[in-house]
């Protein structure tokens, strides 16, 4: 029997593993966490951009989906050891609670992202201040129960979201767009109005990047009917008064300074690559792109291709992808797994 791995549980790798065993393959899905489902089930959205699908519904027919089928081995809180080349594939050590070398003939990776850890830029005060928090924290606020500050518990009567912090900005080394922050913030803008009907909500953009046709479900959405107020500008530092975070900047618009107190500020974090990225293209052998995310070598053909035959990728491993991009290159990654082992597959 054919035995793929599939590294990463989350919406990519699920997909990945869940087609690949459609099709008759026996799949090893190997994730470093005790639970499926990456950054979606990690930071408990509870509303999805760009449609507002519930996260758990969605979240819960992914996993269902890999948990029931029989031809997927689930190797929850492991990690891949030793990698060879053998004739026909790899042979994979697998590090966790049952230690172990499978021979796989091809390996999808799946690893995702990390978030932009906003202490590395110190003008947002992010670890200082109690008040200025994270949009995955903010998410996580939100699946636990009303949005609230928390330096005192009280509902915030003023939230600023702050765009591209760690995105676009070749201080911190991050030239690229994280995609889908806008749109995120966006949403949270929508969902924070529901629970905060009186309360001043400002973004602070660069640019507004809900491209396509997320603008009227969002971009329009937020400002028209959940009144949420967009200022062109920088925000060049966060302080701190009487408790409460003070935004300062300057509108480019109307080109002017400001200076801006609010109760809760929500820091729009981008995207990085996955901790075990490098490593992993290493054992692997597949190149990275310039920013550090798996190299994809012939995109215009098929997203899971890298520089090493059998070994592919999908999802935000490559680069800042949505949901609905990353569930998508897992269904390519698993058709071109299935086009590599062309005739070879015994099922
Ligand atoms: C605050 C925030 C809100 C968002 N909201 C939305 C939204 O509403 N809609 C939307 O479309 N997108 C949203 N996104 C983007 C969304 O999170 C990603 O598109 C999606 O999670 C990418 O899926 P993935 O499977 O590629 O990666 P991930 O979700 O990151 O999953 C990767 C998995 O691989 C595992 N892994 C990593 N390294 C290893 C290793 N070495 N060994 C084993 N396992 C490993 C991880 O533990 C993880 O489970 C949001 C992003 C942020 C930051
Ligand atoms: S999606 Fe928006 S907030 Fe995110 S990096 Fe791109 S422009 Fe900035």
């Amino acid at each position: 029997m054919t035995n793929v791995m599939v590294v990463g549980g989350g919406p990519a790798g699920l997909r990945a593993a869940e087609s690949l065993a459609r099709f008759g393959l026996e799949v090893t899905l190997v994730e470093q966490e005790s639970y499926l489902g990456g950054a979606v089930a990690r930071h408990r959205y509870q509303v999805l951009m760009p449609h507002f699908d519930s996260g758990p519904a969605v979240l819960d027919r992914m996993v269902s989906a890999v948990a029931e089928n029989p031809r997927i081995h689930i190797r929850t809180g492991s990690r891949i050891g030793q990698v060879e080349e053998t004739d026909d594939g790899f042979q994979v050590e697998i590090l966790g609670r049952e230690t172990g070398v499978e021979s796989v003939r091809a390996v999808v990776l799946a690893t995702g992202f990390t978030h932009f850890d906003p202490r590395r830029d110190t003008k947002y005060g992010y670890g200082l201040f109690p008040d200025v928090i994270t949009g995955a924290e903010l998410e996580e606020m939100m699946a636990s129960g009303p949005v609230t500050r928390p330096s005192t518990g009280e509902v915030p009567k003023s939230v600023a979201f702050i765009y591209c912090v760690g995105s676009r900005d070749r201080q911190v080394g991050n030239t690229y767009c994280s995609r889908v922050c806008c749109a995120v913030s966006a949403k949270q803008g929508i969902e924070v109005r529901e629970q905060l009907p009186g309360a001043r909500l400002v973004m602070f953009y660069m640019d507004v990047r809900t491209y396509g046709l997320w603008e009227d479900e969002l971009y329009w959405r937020a400002q028209e009917d959940a009144g949420v107020v967009y200022v062109k500008g920088r925000v060049a530092e966060i302080t701190q008064r009487d408790g409460r975070p003070v935004l300062k900047g300057e509108d480019t618009l109307v080109r002017g300074p400001f200076e801006w107190e609010f109760d809760l500020v929500v820091l729009a974090a981008g995207m990085e690559p996955g901790e075990a990225t490098a490593e992993l293209a290493a054992q692997f052998g597949i190149e990275r792109e310039p920013h550090g995310f798996f190299q994809q070598t012939r995109p215009m053909e098929n997203a899971s291709v890298t520089s090493h035959p059998g070994v592919f990728v999908a999802g935000a491993a490559s680069g800042p992808k949505t949901i609905e991009d990353s569930v998508m290159e897992g269904e390519v990654a698993a058709m071109a797994v299935l086009r590599y082992l062309d005739s070879k597959v015994t099922v």
